[in-house]
């Protein structure tokens, strides 16, 4: 081991984890193994203390059903959210997806009209139409200002359009999918060190620079000096991610 170590609140894992969100978390054991970083994860869920999110130096949430974001709703308005709100504006790095990344915002109006209301600490909010029927279901790529010249790979799967406001950027511009809301183009969010994204499928395994720039970030803020990781052979993520590209026709890079 070296003497690097980091902890990762994984928050609602029982609750906010579809398509294969929980891979995310193993993306980032792996690769922080691989470095000889100690990784812990610490699960936070509906009974577990608030105080928990503050020993945090990387947060993850996953995505879920209305349903099941109705449950956590209430836990974060009234119990976490402020200290997840204290963690994100003190620049702790994190990862959202989907039904987590829509939470964090100003409001999440459901399909039948009922408003949630969100964290407000990213600058967007989300509706979903009344139908069903337009759901942004596929494969969704995206060119991001962090990695210029690849491409982010995922899957996504919703009914909620989010917008961005002013003090947010898109993570990217959409190649192909829907993206954040079908029409402009955006795919997620960057807040700070936050990312949100509606990338499942999930986004770390197939897009290994995006686990790294986590993980640098998380190191940089403990450490408070920049630490390189060493590269390690992405050979398989890098098919993985060809493989997609290939379905769609566009040139791997
Ligand atoms: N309920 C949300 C939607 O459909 C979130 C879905 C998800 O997290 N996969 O927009």
């Amino acid at each position: 081991m070296s003497n690097l170590s980091l902890n990762l609140v994984w928050l609602y894992p029982d609750l906010m984890n579809t398509y294969g969100d929980r891979g995310n978390i193993l993306a980032f054991l792996y690769r922080a193994k691989k470095r000889k970083i100690d990784l812990k994860i610490i699960t936070v869920s509906l009974k577990d203390s608030s105080d928990l999110i503050l020993q945090a130096d990387i947060l993850f949430m996953g995505g879920a059903q209305d349903t099941q974001q109705e449950i956590v709703n209430k836990d974060l308005f009234s119990k976490k959210g402020r200290f997840l709100k204290e963690m994100i504006e003190k620049d702790i790095p994190g990862l959202y997806i989907c039904g987590g990344y829509q939470f964090l915002g100003r409001f999440y109006k459901t399909s039948d009209g009922k408003i949630l209301p969100g964290l407000e600490i990213f600058d967007i909010y989300t509706e979903s139409p009344k139908t069903q029927a337009k759901r942004l279901i596929g494969d969704l790529i995206i060119k991001s200002k962090l990695f210029p010249n690849r491409y982010l790979v995922g899957f996504e799967n919703h009914n909620g359009r989010t917008y961005l406001g002013k003090k947010v950027s898109p993570l990217g511009k959409v190649i192909f999918g829907g993206g954040n809301n079908g029409k402009d183009q955006t795919e997620g969010m960057i807040y700070k060190n936050s990312i949100g994204s509606y990338m499942h499928g999930p986004i770390l395994p197939k897009n290994p620079e995006l686990t790294d720039f986590l993980i640098e970030k998380a190191l940089e803020i403990k450490y408070k000096k920049k630490i390189k990781l060493k590269k390690i052979d992405d050979g398989f993520e890098k098919k993985a991610k060809k493989q997609v590209l290939k379905k769609i026709k566009i040139k791997f890079k």
